[in-house]
């Protein structure tokens, strides 16, 4: 690891990492920081390289070392290594929070931006210095030292009652425990999993058990006993952290000056206003009523007589639906989707929309055996390298997430390109089948590798900047637009091959899917609108100390945004670990779904692989990074103001 701590052109030597030098490397990174952090602070020479491109240089070298501890801490098999890097990570987190609060620092840089140098500064060095010492302003550094302490200890307090949320939620055990009878319409295997040595069946609230469970078991009584048992996960401990959180959160935003704790977090933000959220859910909500209110005839169509839907009957009625009037066999999709195939039929696509391509690297160091390699070449040229880490194994992240492991970043050496990581858990090959993906994880695919794409084509002077880090309401943005891809049939009819005969992914069987694509998206939609809106309330509207609770509120929303009633004895804030991570965020998703759709009607109209839209794409959008205001990227695109009709579109309205 010493020869790439230097320089990250090369990539680390994951064999030779153990616990030891994973520690050795952690206290190096630190001195070599706080060597850096002297130059950045020392000198009296008051220029944007001296001290902002100095600044960043250390927080690239801290955050490249820090992306391969992480990516360890999460998919190493060495025990010990895994243990060692989630100790690291915390040594360095801890760090990186003495920085942000490092008072001398602040001084230094909140000296500079007011030098005569700083003054004549333009584009993304203007915004680099603005939101640097906005970032530690909003830390406290604008407070005196008394509101600064009482600033600290809220923090402390709200992180302890954030871990304490979520911890109730993963330790929340219940169960059911029912006889043969009673598990009717599961799958053997699904059965076979669940069951006790008495005959009698388990189920948990635990997602593989829960989600198959509300989709296909008959039994209407015990769907409904098992609905309320998920939803009182966490309950009743988490309503008091809740109100002691939104309290503190609010107390906070005050102190730093904001009416609210919305305020504060979307000031920052593409949408900057808590206002515009409003007006954003608002608009939304009645738009997508009309598709809600027809999907939920269509559901009460085939319950043969029922005038009312319950939660705990969706998920089951959307599945027959789905069988009966839409005749769509997931598995019959499956067979066309095999893993290789489809990173061919991508690969494919980048080379025609951006002109780059993925030559996979043979022998290349990696951590895992399972990992593949490819290096991303422009015109000849390395701009990239990215990692594949498809299968699932013991302690390795659950999910399906893009690991940035090195941004990109302009030196005096040149241009540092960007490392990527892709980190899913689809099904392995077996001796009888290759490994076949569902359509769902086929756009999950997709998906992730926009997050990547935004990664590797990243052209950011600054490492600040460069790709993924753009604002929360838009890093949704290129993964979401390239989504889309995975729903074009002369996309797909390129690599959606039959893991057997070979055979191209029949006209009629896609037909079949684009019609069962938006069954239920009017329902799905307003569900997501009254997290958002649920959300936004707690952090913009809500006195926990004189309002109802929090609980009462969450089911007068519902009543209000959604078609089903609240179900009695359920306790959904309780159970809504989103709560703490996204704190006045959760609007991000469907927000910058918007924008992704927007976009996308650019190149469905000019062509799904027409090169100058995928340059301009590129040019416009993913070579910016957080350089340029996010809109403006959007508008530049575009060339129009952005509009929502064709989000709404693509929910079938
Ligand atoms: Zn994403």
């Amino acid at each position: 690891m010493e020869s790439y701590f230097e320089f990250f052109y090369s990539s680390p030597n994951f064999e030779e990492i153990d616990a030891k030098s994973i520690r050795y490397i952690t206290d190096k990174i630190i001195r070599k920081s706080d060597a850096a952090l002297a130059v950045v602070l020392g000198g009296d020479t008051q220029t944007f390289e001296m001290k902002m491109e100095k600044w960043d240089e250390l927080t690239h070298k801290l955050s490249s070392i820090s992306g391969i501890i992480f990516l360890l801490a999460h998919t190493s098999s060495n025990k010990e290594v895994y243990n060692q890097a989630n100790q690291s990570i915390q040594v360095l987190q801890r760090y990186g929070n003495g920085l942000s609060l490092n008072e001398e620092l602040y001084k230094s840089l909140k000296k500079y931006s007011q030098s005569d140098d700083a003054r004549w500064l333009k584009g993304y060095k203007k915004k680099f210095i603005k939101e640097t010492i906005r970032e530690f302003e909003r830390n406290g550094f604008a407070l005196v030292q008394q509101d600064r302490d009482t600033l600290r200890n809220i923090k402390d307090q709200l992180s302890d009652l954030a871990n304490e949320f979520s911890r109730n939620i993963a330790e929340h055990q219940d169960q059911i425990i029912i006889s043969e009878k009673d598990i009717e319409g599961l799958p053997e295997d699904y059965k076979n999993r669940h069951k006790m040595e008495d005959g009698m069946y388990k189920i948990t609230l635990d997602s593989p058990s829960y989600r198959p469970f509300m989709r296909y078991a008959k039994n209407e009584k015990w769907r409904k006993e098992l609905y309320i048992k998920y939803l009182n996960k966490g309950n009743p401990k988490n309503t008091d952290i809740l109100i002691k959180t939104i309290a503190l959160r609010n107390q906070m935003a005050n102190l730093l000056g904001y009416k609210t704790y919305a305020q504060y977090v979307i000031e920052e933000r593409m949408a900057k206003t808590p206002n515009t959220v409003w007006n954003f859910e608002e608009e939304l909500t009645n738009k997508v009523k009309p598709k809600a209110e027809k999907d939920y005839k269509e559901l009460l169509s085939i319950t043969e007589g029922k005038n009312e839907l319950k939660s705990w009957e969706t998920g089951f009625y959307n599945n027959i639906l789905l069988e009966k009037n839409y005749n769509l066999n997931a598995e019959e999709v499956k067979q066309y989707f095999e893993l290789n195939n489809i990173f061919k039929g991508i690969f494919k696509i980048c080379k025609d929309l951006f002109g780059i391509d993925f030559v996979k690297m043979y022998h290349h160091s990696v951590w895992h055996e399972d990992v593949i390699v490819y290096e991303v070449r422009k015109k000849h040229s390395v701009i990239g390298k990215m990692y594949l880490d498809l299968y699932p194994r013991a302690n390795k992240y659950s999910h399906a997430a893009c690991f940035g492991l090195v941004s990109g970043r302009e030196t005096p050496r040149g241009y540092q390109t960007p490392h990527t990581a892709l980190v899913c858990n689809f099904p392995p090959s077996t001796p009888n089948s290759p490994s076949l993906l569902s359509h769902e994880q086929v756009t999950t695919v997709f998906h992730e590798f926009g997050h990547g794409l935004h990664q590797l084509l990243t052209k950011s002077p600054l490492a600040a900047f460069a790709g993924t880090s753009v604002v929360r309401d838009f890093v949704e943005v290129p993964s979401q637009l390239f989504e889309n891809w995975a729903w074009d049939y002369d996309i797909l009819k390129e690599f959606a091959l039959h893991h057997k005969t070979e055979e191209v992914l029949p006209k009629e069987l896609f037909d079949k899917m684009i019609a069962a694509r938006n069954v239920g998206s009017g329902l799905f939609t307003l569900q997501q609108i009254l997290y958002g809106t649920y959300d936004l309330t707690l952090h913009d509207k809500y006195n926990p100390l004189t309002d109802e609770s929090p609980n009462e509120l969450f089911n007068r929303l519902q009543r209000q945004i959604t078609l089903t009633a609240p179900v009695e004895g359920t306790d959904f804030p309780s159970a809504f670990g989103h709560l703490m991570g996204y704190a006045a965020g959760y609007y991000g998703y469907l927000w910058a779904k918007v924008y992704a759709e927007d976009m996308f009607s650019v190149f469905e109209k000019e062509g799904l692989l027409n090169p100058k839209v995928g340059k301009k794409y590129v040019d416009k959008v993913l070579s910016k990074g957080g350089s340029e205001e996010e809109m403006s990227q959007i508008k530049n695109f575009l060339g129009r103001e952005p509009k929502q009709e064709a989000f709404l579109k693509s929910l079938g309205l």
